[in-house]
């Protein structure tokens, strides 16, 4: 009899942890895996897509192109989990499973700030980042609010990102001093687990006449006008949010949640239900949600199963490292190394920015590229 292993969700994580169990034990396991879409697309093609650098349809890679032993992807849309029973029910029927794990990531709670779906834009959608390249490419003069409506966020450097290539855009239109930028953000600095590469990031937004305003966020918006959580109003002629996140509906009715996400062990990733993981985004795991953090606890989830079926070592407790590339405009690219889980402080540290680590970045989407949908 071979091990039913159930993967919700096609993302960071679940593409790596049928990709793992495909090359490792394809003959032992019977891998279903399921999502809503028929693409992945790297969150940070968004960024790309918003400021004209690369057009969505280009971003796309699509799961036909996922084959693997052992693996079936069916695209169905999830609308109810049981984890006890750990059975699944799509708009298709239902799955069964001996193992079940939940790689759903976050959904965006648009309506949670009222005003913005009305008066502003979001860029962490496709639809809104890729409604956003002609509202940008036609901006030239006037005040711009980048503003995050909640924490936790995904990819916490992406709003910084943001501010930094949207000062690089005015330069090469060259309206920059017919507009200001604005950046408002609910966390301390830009990247809290890291006061070297806050330093370098705030230098960097205060070198490019960006307000940085942090420790806020966006409470509202009406026309023209975004009110913060202390009552600040800011005006705007652009306003590029990050909504508030939370996950999806699907998985909190389920049960398994609390605080709003899914609770985990962080260094097993196993849920308070035998035989449920929860990886990524879902996840309250001890570690930012982005897709770095995902694929490093499939890998955990994916040896622990491995270990399950005899073979190999005992999976060794999730580290929470990764290297995040951070966009600094002008075709420079940072990386920070992050470290939450292995020590007993959480550890950050930044490398310049450099036209090497936009090599870099290139190489961690090509590399998945390659590895996931062998193209
Ligand atoms: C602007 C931006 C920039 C970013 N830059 C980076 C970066 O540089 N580096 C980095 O590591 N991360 C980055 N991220 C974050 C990264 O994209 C996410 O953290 C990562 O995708 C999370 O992986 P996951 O596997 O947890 O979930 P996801 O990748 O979100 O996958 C979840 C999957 O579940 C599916 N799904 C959800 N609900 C259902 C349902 N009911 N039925 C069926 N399917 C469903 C979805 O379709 C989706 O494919 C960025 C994000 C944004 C928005």
């Amino acid at each position: 009899m071979k091990t039913k292993v159930l993967i919700l969700g096609a993302g960071f994580g679940g593409l790596e942890l049928a990709t793992m169990l495909s090359e490792e034990v394809a003959d032992e396991v019977e891998v279903t895996l399921i999502d809503r879409n028929d693409a992945f697309v790297f969150g940070y093609s968004k960024l790309d897509v918003m400021f004209g650098r690369e057009q969505m349809a280009d971003t796309r890679l699509p799961y036909s192109k996922f084959v693997k032993p052992g693996v079936r992807l069916l695209r169905e849309e999830i609308t109810a989990i049981d984890p006890e029973q750990r059975r699944v029910t799509t708009d298709a029927g239902v799955h069964e499973a001996d193992v079940l794990v939940v790689a759903l990531g976050a959904d965006y709670d648009i309506e949670g700030t009222p005003g913005l779906a009305e008066h502003g834009n979001e860029f962490y959608s496709f639809a809104g980042a890729e409604t956003l390249t002609g509202v940008i490419a036609d901006f030239t003069s006037g005040d711009a609010v980048i503003g995050v409506c909640d924490a936790p966020f995904k990819c916490p450097p992406a709003p910084s990102e943001c501010a930094l290539l949207l000062h690089d855009d005015l330069v090469a239109k060259g309206v920059r001093d017919d507009c200001t930028i604005t950046f408002v953000l609910p966390l301390p600095s830009p990247v809290p687990p890291s006061p070297e590469a806050s330093k370098v990031i705030a230098g960097e937004l205060e070198d490019r006449g960006v307000r940085f305003v942090p420790g806020r966020r966006i409470a509202s918006l009406s026309s023209g006008v975004t009110v913060l959580d202390d009552g600040t109003e800011l005006p705007f002629d652009l306003f590029l949010g990050v909504p508030k996140h939370r996950a999806p509906d699907v998985v909190i009715e389920s049960g398994m949640t609390e605080d709003g996400y899914v609770p985990v062990d962080f260094h097993t990733l196993k849920t308070s239900f035998p035989g449920v993981y929860a990886v990524g985004d879902v996840a309250t795991a001890g570690v930012p949600k982005a897709g770095v953090f995902s694929e490093g606890a499939a890998k955990v989830v994916a040896r622990s199963i491995i270990a399950d079926l005899g073979h190999g070592e005992p999976a060794e407790p999730h580290k929470g490292q990764g290297a995040c590339y951070i966009e600094f405009g002008f075709d420079r690219v940072a990386r920070v190394d992050i470290d939450f889980l292995s020590g007993p402080e959480r550890t950050g540290s930044i490398q310049a920015a450099s036209k090497e680590f936009v090599a870099e970045k290139e190489e961690f989407g090509s590399s998945r590229k390659a590895r996931w949908f062998g193209i």
